[in-house]
């Protein structure tokens, strides 16, 4: 059976593929060029289920979509779904970036708590509907460092290292892939796959 994976993003199709052959060998992801929803959701499950429900109604197959961000607590949440656009439309990561440390710049260390979310909904032809979300808690930086991975990497450090604390932009790929949220939400995927 095919499983359609709502992102036009190669690299995607390719890594959820990965996780879905590993527990499903009768399922295969193929990637998705219909139309795409407006994500005008204000949850992450929101926009995933949207995105999700739009490639299962235009496919007739079963459909995997995801959607992530940063989320700071002092901000209650935010950038959360808001993440690709924080300094504006350009989707710029260094502008994202700065102004979110421009926004915390008096904040000290103890009250920088923030987290990546990820959150991947699965939507059946018959309509029912799963979402699972994976965090990864850490906290904001005091100024970017590395210049691995993409997005807030370079001024978001995870918990629970040992000092000295780096960011994700100073992390291998490797690294970043055994821990971050998506590997955490595609671990609460797994059992999923087995309803369909
Ligand atoms: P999307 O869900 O792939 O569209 O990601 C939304 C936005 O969240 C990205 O543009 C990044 O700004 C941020 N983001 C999500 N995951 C990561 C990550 O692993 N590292 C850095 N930024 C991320």
């Amino acid at each position: 059976m095919r499983i359609v994976l709502a992102t036009h993003n190669p690299h995607k199709v390719s890594e959820f593929g990965q996780i879905v052959a590993a527990t499903r060998s009768d399922l295969t992801v193929v990637g998705y060029d219909g139309p795409e929803p407006v994500e005008d959701g204000v949850t992450f499950e929101q926009n995933a289920l949207l995105k999700a429900r739009a490639a299962s109604a235009h496919t007739g197959l079963p459909a995997l979509a995801d959607d992530s961000g940063i989320a700071v607590d002092v901000l209650g949440g935010s950038p959360g779904v808001f993440s690709a656009y924080w300094a504006g439309q350009r989707k710029d990561d260094v502008a994202n970036r700065d102004l979110l440390l421009d926004q915390l710049r008096d904040i000290a260390d103890p009250h920088r708590a923030a987290r990546y979310v990820s959150v991947i909904a699965l939507v059946a032809p018959d309509g029912r509907e799963w979402t699972v979300r994976g965090e990864w808690p850490g906290r904001l930086a005091q100024a970017p460092a590395g210049s691995g991975g993409f997005g807030y990497d370079p001024v978001f450090v995870p918990d629970g290292q040992d000092a000295p604390e780096r960011t994700v932009g100073e992390y291998d790929d490797a690294e970043k892939q055994s821990q971050s949220h998506r590997a955490r939400a595609f671990v609460a995927l797994v059992p999923l796959l087995a309803e369909l």
